[in-house]
C-alpha cells in the first residue's frame, strides 16, 4: 500500500493580457474621425463630449435636427463639409 503525496501546483493558466492604447492619443480627438478636438482654425473640431461637431453635427442633422441642420448648411455654404449631402434633397432613385 503506497500513498502519493500530490503537491498542488500553482494555478498559472490564468493569464491576464492587457491592451493598453498608449500614445495614439496625444490630444483628445474625435471617437468618430479622429480630428482633433477644440483647434482654433477648425470649426468643425467643436468638442460634442467626445466627438467633434463636424460628425456629431451630420449625425443630427440625420436624424432631422433643425437646429443642426441649419448649421450644418450653413457650414456646408461656406464649403467646410464638401461632399455633405443634404438630408432634405431628395435623390433620384434608380432600379
Ligand atoms: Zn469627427
Amino acid at each position: 500500500m503506497s500513498q502519493y503525496a500530490l503537491a498542488p501546483e500553482p494555478p498559472n493558466g490564468l493569464v491576464f493580457e492587457i491592451n493598453l492604447e498608449v500614445g495614439s492619443k496625444m490630444a483628445s480627438a474625435c471617437g468618430i474621425c479622429g480630428r482633433k478636438l477644440d483647434q482654433k482654425d477648425d470649426p468643425l473640431s467643436l468638442d460634442c463630449g467626445g466627438d467633434c461637431w463636424g460628425c456629431v453635427g451630420e449625425i443630427e442633422a440625420d436624424m432631422g435636427d433643425e437646429r443642426s441642420l441649419t448649421k450644418v448648411r450653413e457650414e456646408f455654404d461656406k464649403g467646410l463639409r464638401p461632399g455633405w449631402v443634404d438630408p432634405g434633397t431628395e435623390l433620384p432613385t434608380s432600379d
